[in-house]
């Protein structure tokens, strides 16, 4: 891994596949079309607003890779979306469906806006022109977008009407994470969370490691349910952190409690009555077995790096972990479940339902939960393997399995 180079997610995924087409010994030719996205496509959104007024918007499509299937990824609604941005994580897209085995391709969006400071009606009239926009180069088989930061079921079910409008079609497989009424999954909304579980069961038991101690930075979706199905799995949770704070228990959290706790709107920080109270940074260096970070990129650095106990790190958030503290996790010995493994029992779940779609069916709960267990646990159980084989940290070695099956 080439030291501290940069901790733009465009920047380290190409230098990744770089590395990684030269341990499979690969051409300039095929590292190129690795790296090139097939298309980074610019919209401008004018929006009438509830006052009258007129606020053009920025948005943004790119398409990495359809070489194993349609553009997969989804649409964020955020004032930090660029080009760059939306480049890097449809690249990571394509990592990730290759890694997991699943036939869909990379592709990652979004509108260059902040969502809390439109009215409800302002917001459905920019996603409804976004979808009108993106008609052209989306559908069931060409480009699949999806939900991800400040999106949600109701702004994808505005998208999937408003493409069917326009392009005179039923087809709502051309979105997925869609509210359940209107063609989305059951068991979609644990599914990154429980696949992250399923990844980490399959590590630690490569460690020949038993029940671990886990610390959790980030209590939302991900965090909250990678906590509790590991709590039922016989995992001591120790410590959870949110933007707030860090909850700490050495004995181990009630998990079900805290859950409750900040599904009722309060911060960690107001959580006397279930642990003890430290510092919201105070989870990095936490004692524990497995430490999780499921919340935004860039939260362990050189500056924290120093501090981690944890024997395995676990890559739910996307690259929660900058280049250079990267490389002094794997000289500490510190393994790490990344991110293109960790978190992908989401997009696992979209193809789900994007199948489901196709086919005019709904699959039952449990029959999505036994999917995603055999789908996570035969991609962790091949990268595993290979990186045995190889010599290799688990990160390099999903590369490697995922870069195989693109060039395939
Ligand atoms: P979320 O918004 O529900 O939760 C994020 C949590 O992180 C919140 O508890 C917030 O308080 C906390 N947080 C923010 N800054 C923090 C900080 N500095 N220290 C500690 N905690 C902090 O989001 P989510 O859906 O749970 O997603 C978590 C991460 O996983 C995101 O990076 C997301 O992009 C990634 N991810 C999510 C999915 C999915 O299906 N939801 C899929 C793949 C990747």
């Amino acid at each position: 891994m080439v030291v501290g180079m940069s901790d733009s997610i465009l920047d380290n995924a190409t230098i990744n596949i770089r590395e990684a087409a030269k341990r499979l010994e690969l051409d300039e030719f095929q590292t190129e079309q690795l790296i090139a996205p097939d298309v980074v496509a610019h919209f401008r959104l004018p929006l009438k607003k509830d006052d009258g007024s007129v606020e053009v918007f920025d948005a943004y499509r790119a398409q990495h890779s359809n070489k194993r299937g349609p553009y997969k990824g989804g649409l964020r609604f955020h004032p930090s979306v660029t080009p760059e941005e939306a480049q890097g994580l449809a690249t990571l897209m394509s990592i990730k469906t290759a890694a997991v085995n699943i036939p869909m391709g990379g592709g990652k969006g979004g509108i260059v806006v902040d969502p809390k400071l439109l009215s409800e009606a302002e917001l459905e009239r920019l996603a409804r022109s976004f979808a009108r926009h993106l008609a052209p180069i989306i559908g069931e088989t060409r480009d699949v977008p999806a939900p991800d930061v400040n999106t949600n079921p109701q702004i994808i079910d505005w998208m999937v009407e408003e493409f069917e409008k326009e392009c005179n079609v039923q087809a709502p497989g051309t979105f997925t994470g869609k509210s359940v009424a209107k063609g989305g999954s059951l068991g979609r909304i644990d599914a990154t969370g429980r696949g992250g579980v399923i990844v980490t069961e399959r590590i630690i038991k490569s460690m020949e490691m038993g029940a671990p101690s886990v610390a959790i930075q980030g209590f939302g979706n991900v965090g909250q349910w990678y906590a509790q199905l590991g709590a039922e799995r016989g995992w001591r949770v120790t410590a959870v952190s949110d933007s707030s704070a860090t909850l700490v228990n050495a004995e181990g959290l009630d998990i079900q409690k805290v859950i409750k706790f900040k599904q009722d709107g309060a911060s960690l920080k107001d959580a006397t009555g279930y642990g003890d109270v430290l510092n919201r940074d105070a989870v990095f260096g936490y004692s524990c077995d497995v430490l999780a970070l499921a919340a935004l990129e860039n939260a362990v650095t050189a500056n924290n790096v120093s501090s981690v106990q944890a024997k395995l790190i676990v890559e739910l958030a996307n690259n929660p972990i900058t280049e250079d503290a990267y490389n002094t996790l794997v000289k500490n010995d510190i393994q790490i479940a990344p991110d293109v493994l960790a978190n992908a029992g989401g997009v696992i779940v979209s193809y789900f339902e994007w199948q489901q779609n196709r086919a005019s069916s709904q699959w039952e709960e449990a029959d999505v939960r036994q999917k995603l267990e055999a789908t996570m646990a035969e991609a962790t159980q091949t990268i595993v393997d290979y990186a045995h084989e190889h010599r290799l940290n688990l990160k390099d070695a999903a590369f490697d399995v995922a870069i195989k099956r693109l060039v395939e």
